[in-house]
């Protein structure tokens, strides 16, 4: 892990702020999300990215309401309804 050299205060809320540079370098800008993870004594954050709501994949990804669901999952719950249908037609088709 490499140190920047930058050592900032926490102010009495527990806020920091991140120096400029960084922001810059890593394309961070007011209002974005970071995700803040520990690994054993390190904190460490991260820009958010999004990930499908139902199975946490990153590829493909297409809006749901207010939330991203990936293609397969979106195909899976297109399928639902449709499947029911053909599971009535095979019970109908058997009787
Ligand atoms: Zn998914």
């Amino acid at each position: 892990m490499k140190s920047t050299g930058v050592v900032r205060k926490i102010d009495e809320l527990g806020r920091i702020v991140l120096p400029s540079e960084l922001r810059r370098v890593f394309g961070i800008h007011e209002g974005d999300e970071l995700e803040i993870s520990v690994d054993g004594e390190h904190i460490i954050l991260n820009k958010r990215h999004d990930v499908c709501l139902f199975c946490s994949s990153d590829e493909g990804l297409v809006q749901f309401k207010d939330r991203k669901v990936c293609g397969n999952c979106a195909a899976d719950l297109g399928g639902v309804i449709p499947r029911e249908v053909r599971l009535d037609e095979t019970v109908g088709a058997a009787g």
